[in-house]
C-alpha cells in the first residue's frame, strides 16, 4: 500500500504540471497581443489600485469600436469598468468580469521591468500578465470582434472590468454588486479567473480545468487578556501564556477530511491518466482511499492537496506587548481560515472554540464570505466541452476548486454562476510567476487563447 501511496502522489502532482505547445496564430489573436503590452504597462498596483487607468484605457479601446462604456468609482481612483453589448434578451446576459488591479511587483528580483510590457522570448512579461490582465484582453477583444463582425446575439454581453480584486474586491466587484446590482442582475453567468488548460509534459492537452468554486475565507482574531506586570517577576498565567497555549492547541489540531463533489469529480474525471489500475481506482473514490490512514497521510503531505481535502488554518499575525519588559494586558493573534464550500462558518467557529477551550479568549470575526459553488453541469460546460472538441479532440472538461478566492464569490451569493476559466496552456515558468517574479504569458497563450474565448462568448451569446 505505501509503495501504491507514494506513486499516487507523485502521480497525482504531476497532474497540476503542463507543458509547451503548438502555435496556431490568427489575426484578432495578434491584434490582442499588441492591446495586451499596452494594457500590461499601466501600473495598477494595489495597494493603491489606480484602475481608474485601467478604467479609461478600456473606455477608450471600447469606444474606438463604437461601445459604450461606464466607469463607477468607489473612491477617488478605485474604477470599475462596465460595458454592454445588446442581444435580443432571449437569454441572459453573460458577463466577462475582469479585476484590473495586480499585486505589487518587487522590482529587485524581476529580470525585466514588471511594467514595461517587455516582450522576450516569446512571452509577454509583466505583472498581472496571468492574474489577470490577460483573461482580460481575450475578454475585451471577444466583445470587439463580435461587434465588428454584426453578430446577432440572444444574451447580452457584459464587459466587466473591476477594481480591488487582490485586496477582497469591496472597492471593485463587491462595490458593484452592493451599490450598482441593478446593471448586472440579468446576468444568467458570470466569466472570470482561474482554471486554464492543463497539458502533459509532451504538450499534450490533458484536461480542461473550470473553477466552479473555492474555498471560503473566515478570517479570524483572537484576544487573550490578563493581569499585566512587570517582566522581572512572571506570573504563571498571562494573557501571553494563554494565547501561545491555545494557540498550540489550534497548531496540532488536525480538521477532518472530507472530499467534496467537485473534488472527487475532478480526480474521477483524470483518474484516465492514471499510470495503474490501482491508482485509477483511488482517483475514483477518493474519500475511500482517506480512509487508510497510510495513504491520506501520504496525499495530505502535499499542501495543495490537503488544502483540497480540508478545512484550513493558518496562524499568521501576532501581536504582544511593545516592551520587553511588560507583561501586556492583552495580546491577540490572526487566523487565516479557508472552509470548504460545503462548511458552515458557525460550525466551524464553535469546532475552534472547542479546540481554544479557553472562554477567557475571544473570537472575531474580521472578514468572511459565505461558502458558495456554482453548477458542475451548465449551460458554459456545454459550450466549453464544444470549443474544446474543436481545437483538442478528446480532451475532457473538468470542474476545479480554488484553495483562494476570486470575486466570483460576490455573485455567486447572489444565486448568479460564476466560472473561472483561463483558455492558457500554462507552463510551470507561467505558473510560478502568479504574485511572484518575472510573471510572463506566452504570446501563443495569448493569440490562442483569443480566439478560444471569442467561441466561448458566441457559444454562450450568440443566436
Ligand atoms: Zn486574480
Amino acid at each position: 500500500m505505501t509503495i501504491r501511496s507514494r506513486l499516487g502522489a507523485a502521480f497525482l502532482t504531476s497532474l497540476f504540471a503542463v507543458g509547451a505547445h503548438a502555435t496556431e496564430p490568427d489575426a484578432l489573436g495578434r491584434e490582442a497581443l499588441g492591446v495586451f503590452v499596452d494594457y500590461l504597462r499601466i501600473d495598477t498596483t494595489n495597494p493603491p489600485g489606480n484602475e481608474i487607468r485601467a478604467a479609461e484605457f478600456f473606455q477608450k479601446l471600447l469606444a474606438k469600436e463604437g461601445i459604450a462604456s461606464e466607469i463607477h468609482e468607489s473612491a477617488p481612483g478605485r474604477a470599475s469598468i462596465l460595458a454592454r453589448l445588446k442581444g435580443d434578451g432571449s437569454k441572459p446576459a453573460v458577463i466577462l468580469m475582469n479585476h484590473m488591479d495586480v499585486v505589487p511587483a518587487d522590482m529587485r528580483y524581476w529580470t525585466v521591468d514588471p511594467f514595461g510590457g517587455v516582450q522576450k522570448d516569446g512571452y509577454v512579461w509583466g505583472r498581472g500578465a496571468i492574474d489577470m490582465k490577460g483573461l482580460a484582453i481575450t475578454q475585451v477583444m471577444s466583445m470587439i470582434a463580435l461587434k465588428r463582425a454584426g453578430t446577432p446575439l440572444a444574451a447580452d454581453v457584459v464587459f466587466l472590468g473591476t477594481a480591488d480584486e487582490e485586496a477582497g474586491g469591496f472597492m471593485g466587484a463587491g462595490y458593484m454588486v452592493a451599490n450598482h446590482f441593478d446593471l448586472v442582475k440579468d446576468a444568467g453567468v458570470v466569466l472570470s479567473e482561474f482554471g486554464a488548460i492543463s497539458t502533459d509534459e509532451a504538450g499534450k492537452v490533458r484536461y480542461y480545468g473550470a473553477s466552479a468554486t473555492e474555498k471560503a475565507p473566515l478570517w479570524l482574531k483572537m484576544t487573550a487578556t490578563g493581569v499585566p506586570g512587570h517582566g522581572s517577576t512572571p506570573r504563571p498565567d498571562t494573557s501571553v501564556t494563554r494565547l501561545i497555549e491555545a494557540l498550540h492547541r489550534i497548531a496540532k489540531h488536525q480538521t477532518a477530511l472530507k472530499v467534496e463533489p467537485v473534488v472527487q469529480k475532478f480526480f474521477a474525471d483524470t483518474a484516465q491518466f492514471a499510470p495503474t489500475p490501482a491508482l485509477r481506482s483511488i482517483m475514483e473514490d477518493v474519500t475511500k482511499a482517506l480512509e487508510d490512514p497510510v495513504f491520506a497521510a501520504d496525499f495530505t503531505g502535499d499542501r495543495w492537496r490537503n488544502a483540497a481535502v480540508r478545512n484550513t488554518i493558518s496562524i499568521t499575525m501576532l501581536e504582544g506587548s511593545n516592551k520587553v519588559n511588560v507583561i501586556p494586558p492583552q495580546v491577540t493573534a490572526q487566523l487565516d481560515v479557508r472552509l470548504l464550500p460545503s462548511e458552515d462558518p458557525e460550525r466551524f467557529i464553535a469546532e475552534l472554540k472547542s479546540v481554544i477551550a479557553d472562554d477567557s479568549i475571544t473570537l472575531e470575526r474580521t472578514m468572511s464570505f459565505a461558502p458558495s459553488a456554482s453548477p458542475m453541469d451548465s449551460e458554459f460546460h456545454r459550450v466549453l466541452t464544444a470549443v474544446a472538441a474543436r481545437h483538442d479532440p478528446g480532451a475532457i472538461i473538468t470542474s476545479q476548486m480554488l484553495s483562494g478566492f476570486t470575486d466570483c464569490h460576490f455573485f455567486r451569493e447572489k444565486g448568479i454562476p460564476c466560472y473561472g476559466f483561463m483558455p492558457f496552456r500554462l507552463s510551470g515558468k507561467e505558473l510560478g510567476g502568479v504574485h511572484g517574479n518575472d510573471e510572463r504569458l506566452s504570446e501563443e497563450n495569448m493569440i490562442r487563447g483569443t480566439q478560444m474565448m471569442l467561441e466561448i462568448v458566441q457559444g454562450m451569446a450568440a443566436k
